[in-house]
């Protein structure tokens, strides 16, 4: 019988409980270990046969036990993949991706609208290793094909972008692809294989940081680079074990026990978002929402045809001076000032607009930009707060 994502969700990854184990915990205890123990020389040379054959069986503690082959599990069905390898944070995943798939001389193009760090891991380790990349903004098709270089080898993407949560027409980028052959790499961690499924839109791989929604408490770091096609996984199985990634039992217990609600999570911060949207609308103050699940979003249409969800993350372009949108955001008694998202609590963070300058969807007259996280707070009181800091944030004068 096929089940859907929600029920493999509370079924997968749990303990067996059969004929040999009559009694049996729900939840997967976290197998910690360093070091895997074999029966006999013949087991120990049948594992490593195994291995060398692209099988995923454990010789050796790094590529993690019964804990971390649940959660990889998981990992496939969130995203529709056939193998999920972790990283110990979202930023590793991306490393560990682009360093399993690009060799010397080869080029990538990257969306401008991509996670900040993507620039820094390209600015250093990348360039230093020959590898070049031209970055564009992915709305227009003509554009990108026309950075498309004799030695291209992917187009890296993120749909949703970070900051201002750009709705890119993926389906569009992945035939792009397809025609000159390149790989597609996106970072759902925005999607979380829960409300946007790149691999099913066509792209080669999906890289997640764990950290954000999938983890869902503020917890944990951990990263997840899924794929579906065999030439890929076999690149990234190689990579992965020759670069000696690997992740704590325990930390990718926490991810599995934060698994099993995103959902929910997910749907209520979504829920809680668009009341927000709503909110801001209203205010005199708010010269754009960037939320794609907001029926006034820019790309509204192109979140409805691809997005199967949203969540909790906004931004808000205002008309506030600097000062007075540090007042604002200083006065918020609910929300605590911080980067992350994905948690039950709710964030707020003052762009640094420089930060935006090389983003061609950002309206560079803007004075200033503000990046929340709506957690699983009552959306009245979280509406409430804003309404007094917001008049604190008016009373300021220049
Ligand atoms: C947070 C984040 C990452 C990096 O995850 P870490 O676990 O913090 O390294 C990557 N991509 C996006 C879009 C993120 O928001």
């Amino acid at each position: 019988m096929a089940h859907s994502l929600l029920t493999k969700l509370s079924h997968l990854g749990t303990a067996p409980c059969d004929e040999f184990h009559p009694r049996a915990p729900v939840a997967l205890p976290s197998m910690r270990t360093s070091t895997v123990r074999f029966n006999s020389i013949d087991d120990l040379h049948d594992t490593y046969k195994r291995q060398a054959a692209g099988e995923r069986i454990v010789g050796y503690g790094r590529m993690g036990m019964d804990t971390h082959a649940a959660f990889e599990q998981i990992m496939c069905e969130l995203e529709g993949g056939s193998r999920a390898f972790l990283a110990p944070s979202g930023l590793n995943a991306i490393s560990m991706a682009l360093l399993s798939l690009l060799s010397a001389g080869d080029h990538m193009l990257i969306a401008d609208c991509v996670y900040g760090p993507v620039r820094q891991l390209d600015d250093t380790v990348l360039r230093r290793m020959n590898i070049s990349s031209t970055y564009c903004s992915m709305r227009d098709m003509a554009t990108l094909e026309a950075n498309i270089q004799p030695n291209t080898k992917l187009i890296y993407v993120e749909s949703p972008g970070s900051l201002l949560f750009e709705m890119l027409d993926l389906p569009a980028i992945v035939t792009v692809a397809k025609k000159h052959n390149l790989l597609v790499v996106t970072d759902n961690t925005w999607g979380s294989g829960i409300a946007y499924r790149p691999l099913d839109l066509g792209a080669d791989v999906s890289v997640v940081a764990v950290t954000k929604y999938i983890g869902g408490h503020s917890d944990l770091l951990m990263g997840a680079v899924v794929a579906k096609d065999e030439a890929v996984i076999k690149q990234l199985d190689i990579n992965q074990y020759a670069l000696g990634f690997s992740t704590s039992a325990d930390d990718v217990w926490l991810a599995i026990r934060g698994v099993r609600t995103i959902d929910v999570r997910m749907k209520r911060q979504a829920e809680s978002t668009l009341k927000v949207c709503e909110f801001f609308e209203q205010q005199a103050e708010t010269l754009q929402i960037y939320h794609p699940a907001y029926a006034k979003d820019v790309n509204h249409a192109l979140w409805k045809r691809d997005a199967l969800g949203s969540n909790g993350m906004l931004s808000v372009a205002l008309n506030f001076t600097k000062a007075q949108t540090k007042v604002f955001v200083e006065a918020l008694e609910l929300f605590s000032i911080g980067y992350s998202w994905g948690g039950y609590e709710s964030l707020i963070d003052m762009v640094n607009t420089d930060f935006l300058k090389n983003h061609a969807y950002w309206n560079q007259n803007y004075p200033s930009l503000v990046r929340m996280h709506i957690g699983l707070e009552s959306v009245e009181d979280l509406i409430a707060d804003y309404e007094q800091a917001l008049a604190k944030a008016r009373a300021v004068v220049g």
